[in-house]
């Protein structure tokens, strides 16, 4: 028996009658004609076994539901898989969370780039063909010092772009204090290695001399490198040679310094009551050659690799095929200006470039909105939970200060069942919060579940969809 007769057979419609049905006519002006027709085909061969075995009366598969049912999955199968949350984990700049995000004159710089032609790479002066770095080159010398620009796809690249240009077939020197290893595999002697230059690594995890670079300095070096210890720390008994020094050291033997930054700030962030953190100008100042840094951490602005320093240098840099291949696209360039624009302005900018907003959220407002939020959550859950706004530690993140603490606010969230209970309680409530249409990241830690609220910009989002939090396992 075909499909059709089988159907007919169960009472079920025929697929022509219910493309027909009205009910299905806004689903086919939504997803097309061809989606619906395969939607429905799925929707009722899933159907036919259970009508067969009696487990479904046929009489109430109207088209009605039937057309809710097909329009149900098209929206599943149709949702974005890029989704938008809400980061509530307390680490601001969170990688797995896209890190930061981008003020509004970014906003509307990518539209334009998105939308429009622009003079990407050609010179609106001359009429002949430009150069994209030519973009932010002004305006990064203006902000770092710099003599010279260039700008990759993120700080990985621009890390083994510099290596690969300027030490391939030789050796570069390094601590063993600062052979790093980031999320996502970055590794710098893996690195190293794929950039052809030769890891000569030097001193000890705790402490490592000038005598020791001194030491390794021969005639098959090519360069010197020092690296930010970004996500760890090394405390107690520690040396480290001072930039300065290091740099003095580096161009007796006429060699460069290449110092990875990796958040690289471009201001003092202790104006903001921050932890300090190394800015690109003082790396300079202090001799380093070549700098990199991320666009997309401290700085606030789209996903990027920074490479200044030596005018000389940056020419071989981007002289190198692999910059090609590593280059950014134009609504990065857009961003990037826009958000660098926003730094000539310092005191503007706590206001403007929303990581600076949020990291710099003073404790007492966030607490307030903590406890604003409470009230609703609390009802939400019911008697099985315990709601309550307290103080609490966030982070900045992607490898900025990692043992620096951000005095924020949080709700705590605590299961009022037995303790044995208490671990699924938690991991129910995650994956219920996770299953929100903007779902709520959160963190837990000492038998709770922590929302950090520092980031909860859009209170009316995140009490709207309240009411469809359903957690498994208990009522309402
Ligand atoms: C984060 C970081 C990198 C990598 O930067 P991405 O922008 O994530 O590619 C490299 N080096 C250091 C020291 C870092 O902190």
């Amino acid at each position: 028996m075909s499909a059709r007769s089988t159907s007919q057979a169960l009472r079920l419609p025929s697929i022509d009658s219910l493309l027909r049905h009205p009910a299905c006519h806004p689903l086919a002006e939504r997803y097309g004609r061809e989606a619906l027709l395969a939607s429905l085909r799925q929707l009722l061969d899933d159907l036919r076994q259970p009508v067969l075995a009696g487990q479904l009366d046929a009489v109430e598969l109207t088209p009605q539901v039937l057309a809710g049912r097909a329009g149900e999955r098209l929206a599943s199968q149709h949702r974005s898989h890029v989704r938008r949350v809400f980061n509530l984990t307390g680490t601001v700049l969170h990688t797995n969370l896209g890190r930061a995000l981008l003020p509004q004159e970014a906003i509307d710089a990518v539209q334009m780039a998105a939308r429009y032609p622009l003079n990407l790479e050609f010179d609106l002066h001359s009429g002949k063909r430009g150069d994209r770095d030519d973009l932010i080159e002004g305006l990064i010398r203006e902000l770092t010092g710099a003599e010279a620009v260039t700008v990759v796809n993120n700080n990985a690249a621009a890390v083994l772009l510099t290596l690969n240009s300027l030490g391939a077939r030789k050796e570069g020197i390094i601590s063993r204090g600062e052979l790093i290893e980031i999320g996502g595999a970055f590794r710098i002697p893996d690195i190293m290695a794929r950039a052809g230059v030769k890891l000569v690594e030097i001193g000890t995890t705790n402490r490592t001399h000038a005598r020791d670079y001194e030491a390794a300095i021969g005639a098959r070096s090519g360069l010197i490198m020092r690296v930010h210890a970004s996500n760890y720390s090394i405390e107690g008994f520690t040396t480290r040679v001072p930039t300065v020094e290091l740099a003095r050291l580096a161009h007796q033997h006429g060699l460069p310094l290449l110092e990875d930054l990796g958040s690289g700030s471009l201001l003092d962030l202790t104006r903001w009551g921050l932890p300090a953190e190394p800015t690109v100008r003082q790396a300079l100042l202090d001799g380093a050659d070549i700098v990199t840094f991320s666009g997309d951490k401290l700085l606030g602005g789209p996903q990027a690799g920074l490479i200044v320093g030596r005018k000389a240098l940056i020419a071989r840099i981007k002289k190198n095929p692999l910059k090609r291949a590593l280059r950014v696209d134009k609504l990065t360039l857009a961003a990037l200006e826009a958000v660098l624009g926003l730094y000539r302005d310092p005191d503007r900018l706590a206001e403007r470039l929303p990581s600076l907003r949020l990291l710099t959220r003073a404790q007492p407002d966030i607490l307030a909105q903590a406890e604003r939020l409470q009230p609703s959550l609390a009802t939400r859950l019911g008697a099985g939970w315990s709601v309550s706004a307290v103080p609490a530690l966030g982070m900045i993140g992607s490898g900025s200060q990692p043992v620096a603490r951000l005095p924020s606010a949080a709700l705590c969230l605590r299961a009022n069942t037995s303790k044995r209970q208490r671990g699924r309680a938690l991991l129910n409530l995650e994956r219920a919060l996770r299953a929100l249409p903007i779902p709520v990241l959160g963190r837990i830690d000492d038998d709770a579940l922590w929302l950090d609220v520092r980031q909860l910009d859009d209170e009316p989002a995140w009490l709207a969809q309240l009411e469809q939090l359903q957690v498994e396992g208990r009522a309402g």
